[in-house]
């Protein structure tokens, strides 16, 4: 039996329901593969079927205000992929009459698509012989071939790609990836796999030279950088102040005043007001949260303060009605707990 053979005959046994699964729709596998992107399977259940009941078409996603989109994507995290999906669909609705295209470099084409999940569609919504190559399979794939150079070289990244591509039968493409995907996440794991267990075995590399725990090799990551922050909360009279961000980080998000570095509550109004324009007053300490992000850490002091002027040019103070309908990064979890008073 073939490489594919085993390892499909495996999935056929093994394979996760996942509502996802088992149809032939692009556009279902175009949302569920963005939301898989470093996130667990478990988080996106819930998120998917709510985002596929909310827009069950790519029409009506391109149709949908940002807003709308994000406020679904709340919590999600990386909200970069909600924006760039949003962008694609509407591309797709207007370029391209709705239908989202089977070949690869017409899905590279896409805003939000790149190499993996343009080999997704093309494999599991239209059954297209291309390879799908994430972090499960460039670990899967390096330890059966035995690719032990550092796979943050291109070079390597691209035989790592060929080597998958030569997998992939021409029968079953979508869920041969599928079951390549599968097997990364819960045998070919990250440190020790469960090679007693695996399907492949006895086509590895890796599991016949017994170093299959120093496979990959990858590259080397630089720490997050830590950010400390001074969290404003300013009410004026039951409204909070906020704002939408325009950085690329958080874009289209809402956040409260955040002033860079960390400050006593005596040098607090000094810098609110050069930094926002507001003169604030009542200091108080309320707490204090950390948000770890993929490449920055933000260690927040939190502080309410009160002021009676209006709101500053690009700021709005806003009911708690109001903010509950806002899309609020899970980052200041903990401040927006503090203003709904939990
Ligand atoms: S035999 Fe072990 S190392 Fe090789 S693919 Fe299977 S789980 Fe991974």
């Amino acid at each position: 039996m073939s490489f594919a053979e085993h390892l499909l005959r495996w999935y056929d046994e093994h394979a996760r329901t996942l509502p996802w699964r088992g149809i032939h729709n692009a556009y279902h596998t175009w949302v569920s593969e963005t939301m898989l992107q470093q996130t667990r399977v478990e988080t996106v259940l819930s998120y998917y079927q709510r985002f596929i009941d909310r827009f069950p078409t790519v029409e009506a996603l391109a149709a949908a205000p940002e807003d709308e989109v994000l406020k679904l994507w709340e919590g999600l995290g990386y909200y970069r992929r909600a924006r760039n999906l949003h962008r694609g669909a509407r591309q797709v609705a207007e370029e391209l009459g709705g239908v989202i295209p089977s070949d690869v470099k017409e899905l590279l084409k896409i805003s939000g698509i790149g190499e993996y999940t343009a080999g997704a569609i093309a494999s599991i919504a239209y059954d297209r012989c291309v390879p799908a190559v994430d972090g499960n399979v460039i670990r899967v794939v390096s330890r059966v071939r035995g690719i032990r150079e550092n796979v943050g070289i291109p070079s390597v990244k691209r035989q790592i790609t060929q080597a998958a591509a030569e997998l992939v039968p021409q029968e079953r493409p979508g869920d041969f990836n599928q079951a390549m995907m599968d097997l990364g996440a819960t045998i070919c794991v990250p440190g020790t796999p469960s090679c007693e267990r695996c399907p492949v075995a006895e086509m590895c590399d890796a599991c016949r030279e017994g170093d299959a725990e120093d496979i990959p090799e990858l590259p080397r990551k630089n720490p997050p950088k830590v950010i400390n922050y001074d969290l404003c909360l300013i009410y004026n009279g039951d409204r909070v102040l906020m704002r939408q961000r325009t950085e690329t980080m958080l874009q289209g998000l809402w956040i409260y005043p955040m002033i860079e570095e960390h400050h006593t509550a005596k040098q607090l109004p000094a810098l609110v007001k050069r930094r926002i324009g507001l003169p604030v007053a009542d200091i108080q300490p309320a707490g204090e949260a950390k948000h770890v992000f993929t490449h920055q850490v933000w260690q927040m002091k939190i502080y309410t303060m009160s002021t009676t002027a209006e709101a500053p040019d690009g700021w709005r103070f806003v009911t708690l009605e109001e903010m509950q309908a806002l899309t609020i990064p899970t980052a200041v979890k903990k401040a927006k707990e503090i203003v709904l008073g939990q």
